[in-house]
């Protein structure tokens, strides 16, 4: 699969299409997000995949916003999982990233990947290597399904108590996009208290990411996050409770079947 990337952005610099691909590269036992600038360097690129399929991660169209903002004129690749391509589309809608400027090179997860993350579509529709795995749709939610929110509440806020505050998960985050964040906003989450303001600081991201139909359910935070709190769990549950059912993962599901179906008829 890797081959079969690496020959198809080969082409696209042969073919001066793109300035730079931004994607993973294997350092040593490493790997991390790298601007190729030329075909040779393309040897080194990783797919993130080491012991197990996408062991490394990163949101590489966030990366993309800040180097866009830097070169507005170049048109840059990027490799992206199904994920990363909803991500991308997001920022093309809010206009952070131009996507006449941005060439998405896609890639298929395997079936026990699309399993382990509930992935509804575990593969980008800029599909260039790997065959598309079958989604999975309102799979057993392992916590969520312990954890209802408005029935559990207190053991939720017992949960966000284990917050250090680190900003992780919103640093990490590939559709939390603003430049002034509330979660920095003395007036909402005091600063200094370890834990944060509970519920508002765990609670606010939830409504953010919830409340503007951003979450892309990538699990980027969930995965990072040194207190092992559910928040992929979490906004599905308060995406529930606030009425926007259509932005859980059964919901983006349901849409993208109407999207196929549309394309079919
Ligand atoms: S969320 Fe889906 S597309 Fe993203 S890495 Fe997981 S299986 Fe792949
Ligand atoms: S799952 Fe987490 S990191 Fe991914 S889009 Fe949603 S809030 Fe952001
Ligand atoms: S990653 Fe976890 S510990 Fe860090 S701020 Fe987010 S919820 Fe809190």
């Amino acid at each position: 699969m890797k081959e079969e990337i690496q020959a198809y952005v080969r082409n696209l610099f042969a073919e001066g299409k793109i300035k730079g691909f931004l994607g993973l590269k294997q350092k040593g036992t490493d790997v991390g997000p790298h601007l190729f600038t030329n075909a040779d360097e393309l040897e080194e690129l990783s797919l993130g995949d080491r012991e197990s399929p996408a062991e490394a991660r990163y949101p590489l169209d966030k990366i993309l916003t800040h180097l866009a903002s830097e070169y507005p004129n170049e048109t840059l690749g990027v490799l992206v999982r199904g994920c990363d391509e909803r991500a991308l589309q997001l920022l093309f809608t809010v206009s952070m990233l131009d996507p006449d400027h941005v060439i998405p090179v896609g890639f298929a997860c395997p079936a026990e990947l699309a399993e382990k993350h509930q992935c509804w579509k575990p593969f980008p529709d800029a599909l260039v290597a790997g065959e598309p795995a079958q989604g999975v749709v309102g799979g057993e939610d392992p916590v969520g399904a312990q954890m209802d929110l408005l029935g559990k509440l207190q053991q939720w806020f017992d949960t966000f108590d284990r917050c250090v505050k680190c900003f992780g998960c919103r640093n990490i985050c590939p559709v939390c996009y603003c430049h002034e964040c509330t979660l920095e906003e003395a007036a909402m989450i005091p600063r200094g208290d370890i834990p944060p303001a509970n519920p508002n600081f765990l609670m606010t991201r939830a409504m953010h990411m919830v409340g503007r139909s951003l979450c892309v359910y990538c699990g980027l935070c969930e995965e990072v996050c040194p207190a092992d709190i559910p928040l992929k769990s979490l906004y599905k549950l308060v995406a529930k409770v606030v009425g926007q059912e259509g932005t859980t993962p059964e919901g983006l599901a349901a849409k993208e079947e109407e999207k196929q179906v549309a394309a079919g008829s």
